[in-house]
């Protein structure tokens, strides 16, 4: 939770930790073992934003009274990498709208993943419930650490039905991971790899911040689909040009200007949708 640490005084795991929760002597509860966060109504206060405003960027554009309401049916969860959130076939129990936390889509298809999309502050993962269906199509893996609010299945279908600004959010989202979808099956079909790896390259690093990203070779071989060897190449030539450094899956980008030129156009649609 690295939005938290600055605020988070002291993280306790449980038993008398609730007790000194709310006795005040601690800001927060984090149990590793369901992946939850209790915090007191401040510290929640000051991890959405500094303002008091969600982090979230469908919760954010919501009218204040409405977020307000929905606030009372989300919970504050800590996502870490690693963690699987949804596999292709099982109920959907929750919908996530993460904070800073990256969740990763991915198709499954005989024991192979490909990645068809990142979600961050930018969107949610649920999106089938919104549209009627009730399973997983695909696997939903966290990528990157951090905090998401999550809400049950039941309650955001009802939310849905009661709150038009919530309803329209959802559907432009909805829309634009529709559009990227087609795009990216184009990209897959015409695009070289080191374009595409600059391309997912940027639209992680728009989900994270400073210009740190945290990919294994193995995750950027599913996010490409191409075979391990093909993601050492192709960022071995974007080293090779100055725009990245690559370190055992550690990504920092030098040239964030130069990177976009060296992606496909793809980017620039995704960023037009980004939100
Ligand atoms: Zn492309």
């Amino acid at each position: 939770m690295s939005a938290a640490n600055g605020r988070i005084l002291r993280l306790v795991k449980n038993g008398p930790e609730r007790e000194a929760l709310e006795s005040g002597q601690v800001d927060a509860v984090l149990d590793h073992a369901s992946g939850t966060a209790l915090l007191l109504p401040e510290a929640e206060r000051a991890l959405s934003s500094p303002a008091g405003e969600a982090a979230n960027h469908l919760l954010a554009a919501l009218p204040r009274r409405d977020y307000e309401r929905l606030l009372a049916e989300l919970e504050l969860v800590a996502l870490t990498y690693g963690e699987v959130l949804y596999e292709p076939g099982a109920r959907i129990r929750y919908v996530y709208f993460p904070n800073d936390a990256i969740v990763s889509l991915l198709v499954v298809v005989e024991h192979k993943a490909l990645e068809v999309t990142l979600v961050g502050r930018e969107g949610l993962v649920g999106i089938p419930l919104a549209l009627g269906a009730d399973l997983a199509p695909v696997r939903a893996l966290v990528q990157g650490t951090g905090s998401a609010l999550r809400m049950k299945a039941a309650s955001f279908r009802e939310e849905l039905e009661r709150c038009v600004p919530l309803q329209r959010e959802i559907y432009r989202y909805a829309y634009a991971k529709l559009v990227q979808a087609r795009q990216t099956a184009a990209c897959n079909r015409f695009h070289q790899v080191d374009q595409r790896l600059a391309r997912w390259l940027l639209i992680t690093h728009d989900r994270v911040r400073g210009n740190r990203v945290h990919l294994t070779h193995e995750f950027l071989a599913d996010m490409l689909g191409v075979r391990r060897v093909g993601v050492t190449t192709a960022a071995a030539e974007l080293q090779r040009q100055g725009l990245i450094e690559y370190h055992r899956g550690d990504i920092r980008i030098l040239d964030r200007r130069r990177l976009e030129t060296a992606a496909c156009s793809c980017y620039r649609l995704d960023e037009a949708f980004a939100g």
